[in-house]
């Protein structure tokens, strides 16, 4: 069984590509060119010497001495809070402009919540020279300013999203109706691994760099190319389609994806996608969502803006089904204390969705002579205001 994505764009029954009309030329292009223009020896060379020369990979891989003794077990930190801009979302928005220059493209757009991804998207246009046009839900521009400025600065333009809740499936909408109406010029960055095909195999492509580098560097330190287990924290899944990639068809390799549980799973406020959700489509993709009964979907709830996400991709969607990886529920309060235990016990403060990873050595018992890598995903300067409010710093 293969965990990889197939011809027709499914991983499993998850996935496909669920699109008006008015977008098949756009999203055909790119299912017939994403494949050759990444294997071009030209692409791949401008990718690596900007993924070495401007986001500063490879990153380290390191081993937490004093975590690990906490634990009794070995485990090893991914370190893509160490990236240009603080996370792991830069890998790919550097691949998806590399691919709109290919194609001919002179604008982008993107939609974003938190504004993480608007801020990677908005770096790589300034990078490449190219127009950035950034959808935001009102309520996530008043909510997020630190990250709206950084857009701002970088020479952006944020566009609100005033209808319906005002928050990230509106701007998403509103992204979507932006390329119907400029399909010739205008290429669409999603920021993570979901959307309809090819998007999530080519963000889980640009990622990959993740597990490519994790498996020489583990070599180096420890003999072998493979961890027993693989740790990510999952909002839409980029991340830990990265760290997974080239582990996924390895059956010895164990796959652990952590979700946000909010309050808690059963307390309906939650973004545990997985185990609450239902079998639908979103963002062109079809997928496990949270929805009612009726499908409407449902607000999704976790105190990181950046896992608060009501859909999960569907690489993620078929690895839990078919129960390739285990998916683990973190609450807030869980990653929380996570967080300020990891800046206490390694000098590392975690964004509070990596912060999530964490969290599950406290219920799950690893053998002593494990290896355990985590993908510490980012950086937790953006969220020092929540651990400030949340600990009464
Ligand atoms: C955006 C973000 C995530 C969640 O997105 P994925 O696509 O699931 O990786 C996780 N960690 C950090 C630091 C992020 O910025």
């Amino acid at each position: 069984m293969s965990y990889h994505v197939n011809k027709k764009g499914y991983y499993g029954q998850f996935g496909g590509a669920f699109i008006p009309e008015m977008l098949y030329p756009n999203i055909e292009e790119l299912q017939q060119k994403y494949l050759s223009i990444m294997a071009e020896p030209e692409f791949k060379a401008e990718f690596e010497q900007l993924l070495k020369d401007y986001v500063g990979r490879p990153t380290p891989l390191y081993f937490a001495k004093r975590f690990s003794k906490k634990y009794n077990t070995k485990i090893y930190f991914k370190r893509e809070d160490l990236c240009h801009t603080g996370a792991h979302k830069v890998n790919n928005t550097i691949g998806q402009i590399l691919m709109a220059k290919r194609l001919g493209k002179t604008r982008i757009i993107a939609e974003t919540g938190a504004g993480q991804h608007g801020v990677a998207t908005a770096t790589v246009c300034a990078l490449a020279g190219l127009e950035c046009i950034v959808y935001m839900g009102e309520i996530d521009i008043a909510r997020q300013a630190p990250n709206v400025a950084r857009m701002k600065m970088l020479g952006a333009e944020v566009r609100p999203a005033t209808s319906g809740s005002r928050t990230l499936k509106d701007a998403t909408n509103e992204a979507i109706r932006d390329w119907i109406n400029n399909p010739e010029d205008t290429h669409y960055i999603i920021g993570s691994a979901v959307g309809p095909h090819p998007y999530p195999d080519m963000v889980s492509r640009f990622q990959s760099v993740v597990s490519e580098e994790i498996k020489w560097q583990l070599n180096a330190a420890e003999g072998t190319e493979n961890p027993d287990y693989v740790v990510a924290c999952v909002g839409g899944g980029s991340n830990a389609a990265g760290a997974y990639y080239h582990f996924l068809d390895d059956e010895r390799v164990g796959l652990i994806a952590v979700e946000a549980a909010g309050k808690g799973v059963e307390t309906g406020e939650s973004a545990a996608t997985s185990i609450l959700g239902k079998e639908g489509i979103i963002h062109g993709s079809k997928t496990l969502l949270m929805q009612t009964k009726d499908g409407q979907i449902t607000e999704p709830y976790s105190i990181s803006a950046g896992l608060d996400y009501p859909g999960v991709g569907p690489m993620h969607a078929h690895l839990y089904t078919s129960k390739r990886a285990e998916f683990i529920p973190v609450t807030d309060d869980e990653a929380m204390t996570a967080g300020l235990m990891l800046s206490q016990l390694e000098g590392i403060i975690p964004a509070i969705e990596t912060a999530h990873a964490f969290a599950i050595f406290e219920n799950k018992t690893f053998k002593p002579n494990d290896i355990i890598v985590v993908c510490l995903s980012g950086r937790g300067d953006k969220d020092l205001n929540t651990y400030i409010d949340y600990f009464k710093l």
